[in-house]
């Protein structure tokens, strides 16, 4: 299985099941219980939530899902802006903990900047490591300035930055994901497939056709393609869990990566980072 080396000198996995809008409602939880457990059984090496999603209540799908099983995934979740205070942090990810039933989460994240002071919240994430109650953290939706601000405190971050990127939003690629390879910051790219969105442009489905895969599995290989990139896509669908995990077996030609260039040109000048 592909991984990607963080700043700590520990493995990320190259794809995840991302979870969120699970928990959110009572009837589709078995449905989404049984695609995380599909996922896992197929090898899936990481889950990613929060305790945003659902409120809660994602994470305890995430723990159920977990529960009995004798290897676990890589588990990576994060903290809410507002609970991000050198105290409000700790509880919060203790919170986590109890929900998704376990001793350590592997990489904790702080989901946007807003709230509490950055020096703050790194703090408390120093202290969660030194208790060996997360592995290592890092930050979500971090522009390249936010992420210079991060970069200027007591020993940094020490995993990575999760924000919107795929196909059809590139923009990282402009400034951000240069600057975060310089620094061997791997990037964790939310909402792959543009929230199915991009699986609906001609362009996507033509290539496709000419890999002889489905255009998610495009979508996820050509993140693959990117260097110092790891993915997400969240499904609650057996059949779309297994295709996008077939996407690893996908490779693509500098020519299939040529013509995804020019169906999905990369940036030519700064774009702020989009957020959903
Ligand atoms: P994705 O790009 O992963 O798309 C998910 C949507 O696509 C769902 O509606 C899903 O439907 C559908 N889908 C999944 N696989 C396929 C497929 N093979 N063919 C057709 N449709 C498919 O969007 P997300 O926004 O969920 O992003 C992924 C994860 O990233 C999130 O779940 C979350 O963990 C994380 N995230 C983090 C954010 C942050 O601020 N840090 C923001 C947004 C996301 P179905 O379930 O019915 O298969």
């Amino acid at each position: 299985m592909r991984s990607c080396k963080l700043p700590s000198g520990a493995e990320m996995p190259a794809l995840g099941l991302g979870t969120w809008r699970m928990g959110e409602s009572a009837r589709r939880r078995p449905e989404e219980l049984d695609a995380l457990k599909y996922g896992l059984d197929l090898g899936y090496p990481m889950i990613d939530t929060a305790e945003m999603y659902g409120e809660g209540s994602a994470e305890e799908i995430v723990g159920d899902a977990l529960h009995g099983r004798s290897t676990r995934p890589y588990i990576v979740s994060k903290v809410y802006p507002h609970n991000a205070s050198r105290a409000g942090t700790i509880a919060a990810c203790e919170r986590s903990l109890k929900r998704l039933r376990l001793e350590r989460i592997d990489l904790y994240l702080l989901h946007w900047r807003g709230g509490a002071r950055i020096e703050e919240t790194f703090e408390a994430f120093h202290k969660l490591k030194n208790a060996g109650k997360i592995g290592d953290f890092g930050v979500s939706n971090f522009d390249l300035d936010d992420m210079q601000d991060a970069a200027r405190l007591d020993g940094g971050l020490t995993g990575t930055n999760q924000v919107l990127y795929c196909l059809s939003r590139r923009g990282p690629e402009f400034d951000l994901l240069p600057w975060m390879r310089k620094r061997s910051i791997p990037l964790m790219a939310y909402s792959p497939l543009d929230q199915g969105g991009l699986l609906r442009k001609a362009p996507l489905k033509k290539l496709a056709d000419e890999v002889g895969c489905t255009p998610a599995q495009l979508a996820l290989a050509w993140l693959f393609a990117q260097p110092g990139v790891v993915t997400i896509p969240k499904s609650s669908n057996r059949e779309r869990v297994k295709e996008n995990f077939a996407a690893l077996q996908v490779k693509l030609t500098p020519e299939i990566l040529h013509e995804l260039d020019r169906a999905f040109p990369p940036p030519r000048t700064k774009q702020p980072l989009e957020m959903l």
